[in-house]
């Protein structure tokens, strides 16, 4: 049997807590009653010199988990932290602005004269923290002016990119580890993402070549999500027909739980996030579709439509919800089978964040899986996690269950709201 990766949620042994002045002096920063167990774990381990690796829910105050041992020792060289994407880039640098940190983005935004100028900053000792993403990484003058000025702790942010996009997609969040190995010296590094399996863990703690991590493991739970399957009659077989009934109950499920929130509607296609945009658009819903091949700025107006107002459906592929920090959304849609378990639960966790009751819908057909592996191949892990997807919807135990299992968690309660627990919704 496997080995259940054991919750801690205080401090892990052999590591000092941090006084309680120092943390009454992160509460004051971060306008917090009290830190969480998760987050006092991290700065208490980074604090005293320990890499961690940490996992934790979207929404669960990880940033000021990471930054705290920075805040603490504000004498000490950079902290450097490695976010996949623009949207988080922006949102992080605000919140450090707001911490008065100073902070410099490096990203491929910048014109040559402003990255200059910002690597001087770096060199001169005028920045506390830098975001950047891996590829900066691998610029000799990036590379140069952060091992002049020393780098004291280095944050991978979305580790679990590490996994997903590393090889061919974005090769450089391979050549992280090797990046670190090479500074004069070396960082304590931080790991952190909302979900690991474990055979992720192991290569993240390869690839970053972690030593000694402390790991931090909040629960992967979200009871305020209501998770629901819904297998698309399995005696269809014609496409119009089994489209008809996706969306019926698409329509019936936005007028149940639309409401009062945003909504976000995934699909596996630019076709299909069309079809579906469209057809909601004459039935007279307020939808937008969202996709890679948008043009920047269309794809900015929706985002910041989507930012600013309260009820507002999103059709969108993939390319849509990373970095995107809405708090109120009630409903995610999965049209068809997702691709992963990965990949469900991280589209899921979008809802709900306010704490709220929040409801995830996948409408899968069985002819799903054909369409979804001719898109990740027909062997391989990529087909093993689609067919671990196919299982977890067709079995017949609670999705918290499932999950927790999935993730290396100990199985514990059933749900009592899922699919599974409480068929009828
Ligand atoms: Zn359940």
């Amino acid at each position: 049997m496997k080995d259940k990766m054991k919750i801690i949620p205080s401090v892990h042994s052999g590591v000092t807590e941090i006084t309680p002045d120092k943390q009454a002096l992160l509460c004051k920063l971060f306008h917090f009653k009290a830190l969480r167990p998760h987050q006092l774990a991290a700065v208490s381990a980074m604090h005293a010199g320990r890499d961690i690796l940490m996992t934790v829910n979207t929404g669960g105050g990880k940033s000021e988990a990471i930054l705290g041992a920075k805040l603490l020792n504000p004498e000490h060289g950079l902290h450097v932290q490695i976010e996949p994407l623009r949207a988080l880039q922006g949102d992080m640098r605000d919140r450090m602005a707001a911490l008065g940190i100073r902070v410099e983005v490096l990203n491929s935004d910048l014109s040559p004269l402003q990255f200059s100028t910002a690597l001087q900053k770096i060199k001169h000792g005028a920045v506390d923290c830098v975001l950047t993403t891996p590829e900066q990484l691998e610029k000799s003058a990036v590379f140069h002016a952060l091992n002049e000025i020393s780098v004291s702790f280095l944050a991978v942010d979305e580790c679990h990119c590490l996994v997903e996009w590393g090889g061919e997609f974005r090769p450089a969040y391979d050549r992280i580890g090797s990046f670190i190995q090479h500074l004069d010296s070396r960082p304590i590094v931080a790991a952190c993402t909302a979900t690991l399996t474990p055979d992720a863990e192991k290569k993240v703690r390869k690839s970053l070549h972690l030593r000694d991590p402390v790991r931090i493991c909040g629960s992967i739970d979200r009871p305020e999500i209501r998770q629901l399957a819904v297998e698309i009659g399995t005696d269809l077989t014609d496409r119009t027909l089994i489209r008809k009934e996706r969306f019926s109950r698409l329509k019936s499920v936005l007028k149940e739980y639309a409401k009062d929130g945003s909504v976000i509607v995934y699909c596996t296609s630019v076709t299909q996030t069309r079809e579906v945009t469209e057809w909601l658009q004459r039935k007279g819903f307020d939808a937008e579709p969202f996709y890679a091949a948008l043009p920047h700025a269309e794809k900015e107006r929706i985002r910041q439509r989507f930012r600013t107002e309260k009820r507002i459906i999103i059709v969108g592929t993939s390319a849509f919800g990373m970095g995107i920090d809405k708090s109120n959304i009630r409903l995610v849609v999965h049209m068809s089978m997702p691709l992963s378990i990965e990949d469900y639960w991280q589209k899921t966790g979008r809802a709900g964040r306010d704490g709220k009751k929040s409801i995830s819908l996948v409408l899968w057909h069985r002819l799903d899986f054909n369409i979804n592996a001719a898109i990740v191949g027909y062997s391989g892990k990529k087909y093993k996690k689609l067919q671990r997807l196919r299982d977890f919807l067709q079995c017949n135990q609670c999705f918290a269950q499932q999950l927790r299992n999935y993730f290396g968690q100990s199985e514990g309660k059933t749900c009592g709201r899922c699919s599974i627990c409480k068929p009828k919704f």
